[in-house]
């Protein structure tokens, strides 16, 4: 083989032979073909833009447009490789306003599929049609009835190359790719109005949105209501630079990170920098694993930020990305710290069911505050306690309930190790004292690993108890959501769940695992959603399982800020002792440290 590589001499390819090596890179599956069929949409001034897909794109993708059309004359050339009305100079490459200008899509997407062009231009006394079926040879274009602008009608895909259709995905995963695209596309543009079927079923219809209100409806069909009822809106501009779009208030957050759109300049990216900066925004206020939502749009000086890196990928690349960094980082966490003060009454609309007050905004300022005077609880119970005769009075007292059994005692002398609870500090910590000194409890930690022990522990032996909702809470979802839902329903009823359908984009819980009767439903159910929708349905392996319980407990927890009785504190205690892991949280901070006497000496100078 390689002698005849050697010895062959060099010959031009022949425009199909390139082309599909174009597509190579081009047209990698169905959500590509839909990318570049919207973005000449988009380039053609359309405002109203159609995609139909069938067979999750693998046997039609149809993007109409009432865009500017294209001209008889033009509709072949459209189909040749690096033929393109975007630019004619290089000069132009600089000051580029277009998505496409390589010439290279329709060429390539013609080479490995049927595509039919039917295009009205304002010129034309009627529209016009061409097709090509993956060669070289293209016809005379035909007079065909289609409204002033465009309509590309692509037709299985690889038809032609059938080793690149093998590597194609079921329909459903690849449909879902499109839908990822289409949202992704329908936040950059609301002056825009675009819609979604798959095989004949409409999955998104969004008309232009010109009011701010408008808009956020827009981002409520794509992003959820929940989002919307929780998002703080944002639009900040300094030197510059200009952030605008809406967060998420920390206490909607999401397990996959499936719900983040931003934008450079209309344009969609996913930029480390970018990521960073937000995640770094949120740190203090989000828990670990966790991921913020949002949509954000950037706006900077063209020439300061290079957005055509990569073709097909979203990348882009800042002349100063340091600064672009600080000034992201700065707007995000001055919002969240700004609302986070103020707040404390209106996120309560959010938590709905949630059994505590606070807010993740208390939460915030508990653990940012130097100020606060703390101590409230701290004079009540800082003489010795009676512990011995508060444990045995206290009775299922804080959140999760707790068996009365004995607990550990430490070598006979009746203390148990964690020893007996002083006090609360900043609804935060608890102060316990053992035998050795002083113990620190970070609460919500411990009672998380608490809660996820005793659910993995509930999930094998298949005794997760499950109770009615006096009042059922219905929830707005997708479709996609609904239907995953109620193919999921026996892992529901495992997970101790009862969900139900409920119409055609809600959902009603009647039932949840005793366990978690004081959580925050409705989030842990989105989550619950999420997690098995990126995870897909069959392989319900113990470690997804477990994942799946590690956010369960992270919600059925006891949030920090929250007032503990010293019997509760106490029963917290023994709970851990008896908890295999209880010494690290599901995250893997510690969920206590011990300081021993000699440690607290030695931070006195005592006997040195
Ligand atoms: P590029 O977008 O990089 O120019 P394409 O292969 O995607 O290359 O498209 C080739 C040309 O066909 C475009 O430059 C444009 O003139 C024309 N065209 C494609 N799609 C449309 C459309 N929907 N409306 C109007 N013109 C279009
Ligand atoms: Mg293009």
């Amino acid at each position: 083989m390689s002698q005849t590589l050697i010895q062959a001499r060099i010959k031009v390819l022949s425009s199909h032979v390139a082309n599909q090596i174009a597509a190579g890179e081009v047209v990698e599956r169905p959500l590509s073909v839909v990318k570049e069929l919207i973005e000449n949409s988009l380039d053609a001034g359309a405002t109203e833009i159609d995609v139909e897909v069938e067979q999750g794109g693998i046997r039609l993708i149809r993007v109409k447009d009432n865009g500017s059309g294209i001209h008889k004359d033009d509709l072949a050339l459209s189909l040749k490789r690096h033929a393109t009305s975007k630019i004619s100079s290089s000069e132009d490459l600089h000051k580029l306003m277009s998505l496409g200008f390589r010439g290279e899509a329709l060429p390539s997407i013609a080479s490995i599929s049927r595509i039919e062009i039917r295009s009205a231009n304002n010129g034309d006394e009627h529209a016009w049609l061409v097709r090509c079926d993956g060669k070289d040879h293209i016809e005379e274009p035909e007079p065909v009835g289609h409204p002033l602008g465009t309509s590309v009608e692509v037709r299985d895909l690889f038809f032609n190359t059938p080793g690149r259709r093998k590597f194609l995905k079921a329909e459903k995963t690849e449909f879902s790719h499109i839908e990822t695209l289409f949202k992704r596309i329908a936040l950059s543009r609301f002056d825009v109005a675009f819609s979604l079927s798959h095989n004949q079923r409409v999955i998104h219809k969004l008309p232009v949105a010109n009011s701010d209100e408008q808009k956020l409806k827009r981002v409520s069909l794509i992003c959820g209501k929940g989002f919307v009822d929780c998002a703080l809106q944002i639009d900040f501009s300094a030197g510059g630079l200009r952030l605008a779009g809406w967060i998420a208030q920390p206490t909607f957050s999401r397990s996959q990170p499936d719900m983040q759109y931003f934008y450079v300049n209309g344009r969609n990216i996913k930029d480390k920098v970018v990521t960073h900066a937000i995640r770094q925004a949120y740190q203090d206020v989000l828990f670990h694993g966790r991921h913020p939502v949002y949509v954000l749009y950037l706006e900077i000086d063209p020439m300061l930020v290079d957005v055509n890196v990569h073709p097909t990928k979203h990348e882009v690349r800042f002349r100063d990305s340091r600064s672009i960094h600080d000034f992201i980082y700065r707007v995000l966490r001055d919002t969240i710290a700004r609302k986070i003060a103020v707040s404390g009454s209106d996120s309560a609309e959010y938590q709905g069911q949630h059994s505590e007050p606070q807010s993740a905004g208390s939460y915030y300022s508990s653990i940012s505050a130097e100020q606060k005077p703390g101590f409230q609880n701290f004079s009540q119970h800082s003489i010795p306690l009676k512990v011995q005769e508060q444990i045995r009075n206290y009775s299922n007292l804080y959140i999760a309930g707790s068996d009365s059994d004995s607990s550990a005692e430490d070598s006979g002398s009746g203390m148990p190790p964690l020893g007996y609870a002083l006090a609360q500090i900043q609804g935060v910590y608890i102060l316990a004292e053992n035998l050795h000194g002083l113990i620190i409890v970070d609460m919500h930690a411990a009672h998380e690993r608490i809660t996820y022990e005793r659910l993995k522990k509930a999930f094998t032996e298949d005794t997760i108890r499950s109770q009615p909702l006096l009042v059922p809470i219905t929830i707005n979802v997708s479709e996609a959501e609904v239907k995953l839902a109620e193919k999921q329903q026996q892992l529901f009823e495992s997970l101790g769940f009862n969900v139900e359908p409920m119409g055609k984009e809600s959902l009603v819980i009647r039932q949840v695992p005793s366990i978690l009767r004081e959580s925050d439903v409705e989030q842990l159910l989105r989550d619950v959603l999420s997690d098995i929708s990126m995870h897909g349905e069959t392989k319900r392996v113990l470690e997804e399982i477990n994942s799946i319980f590690s956010t369960m407990a992270c919600h059925g927890s006891i949030r920090a800020n929250r007032k503990l009785t010293v019997p509760e504190m106490n029963a917290l205690l023994r709970d851990m002792e008896r908890t295999e892991r209880s010494g690290q949280c599901n995250h893997g901070r510690p969920t206590w440290v011990q300081m021993s006497m000699s440690q607290l000496d030695k931070l006195f100078l005592r006997g040195q």
